[in-house]
């Protein structure tokens, strides 16, 4: 049996049967946020903005945890196992999961905001090439245009 909440996650197929919906990331969350009973596009508040970090932070230390654990292996035994690769990639899917989180819970459209960074970040190649910093690091180039995020929290 489907509930409603399902039914917004869930859509049948040509055939009938029923399959998970391709939502995006920010509705996934959002699903979490109204199942869970939690606040969602609620006005900027302290108590809010510090559970929300609080969250973040405990995740990101999860995912150090979990890097450095990487990091270990890779020096003891130049090797690691795909049970370590699998929890740095629930780590990675909890920090992004909570940062998702904390744009659902004041109604900031991340999504969009995420593309335009990406096409600004876009523009940082120079004549088709990227440049870059000793460690690596993309510098801006020449063409670079920062997003424009404004008109998204009018
Ligand atoms: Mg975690």
């Amino acid at each position: 049996m489907v509930s409603d909440r399902d039914d917004q996650a869930y859509g049948k197929n040509k055939g009938g049967k029923l399959v998970m919906r391709d939502l995006n990331r920010e509705d996934r969350v959002s699903e979490f946020h109204k199942a869970m009973g939690m606040d969602r596009n609620t006005v900027l508040n302290l108590e809010l903005i510090d559970l929300r970090m609080k969250l973040i932070q405990e995740e990101v230390l999860e995912l150090k945890e979990a890097a450095d654990r990487i990091g270990g292996l890779l020096w003891y035994h130049k090797a690691v196992t795909p049970e370590h690769k699998a929890h740095l990639l629930k780590e990675l899917a909890d920090v992004q999961y909570v940062i998702s989180g904390f744009a659902d819970a004041f109604g900031l459209p991340l999504q969009v905001a995420f593309n335009r960074v990406h096409e600004s970040n876009m523009s940082k190649l120079e004549d088709g090439k990227p440049v870059k910093r000793d460690d690596g690091k993309v510098l801006k180039g020449k063409n670079y245009k920062p997003p424009i995020l404004l008109d998204l929290v009018q």
